[in-house]
């Protein structure tokens, strides 16, 4: 078995803390006006009501979410 060297491993964890850091900046800052329900696909994923959503084509789908990212999508939750 070939020996870790921990200069090397310590650099590695470095970029790999570099890279998860400014994933969760970006996180922080979408959090801010994108509904966490909301996916890449502009999909609702929800298992509540709320009056943005758009009902899927298909049979199965996925909700629509007609939300424009810039109101307070909270107040559009049926939260009952
Ligand atoms: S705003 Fe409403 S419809 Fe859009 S993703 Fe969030 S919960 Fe779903």
């Amino acid at each position: 078995m070939q020996k870790i060297d921990k200069e090397e491993l310590q650099k590695r964890l470095d970029q790999i803390t570099d890279l998860f850091a400014s994933l969760v900046t970006h996180a922080d800052h979408q959090s801010t006006w994108r509904c966490p329900y909301k996916n890449r696909y502009d999909q609702c994923t929800a298992h509540f009501g709320c009056r943005n959503q758009l009902k899927a084509g298909g049979k199965g789908e996925l909700p629509l979410c007609a939300g424009d990212d810039k109101l307070n999508y909270r107040s559009a939750w049926n939260t009952q």
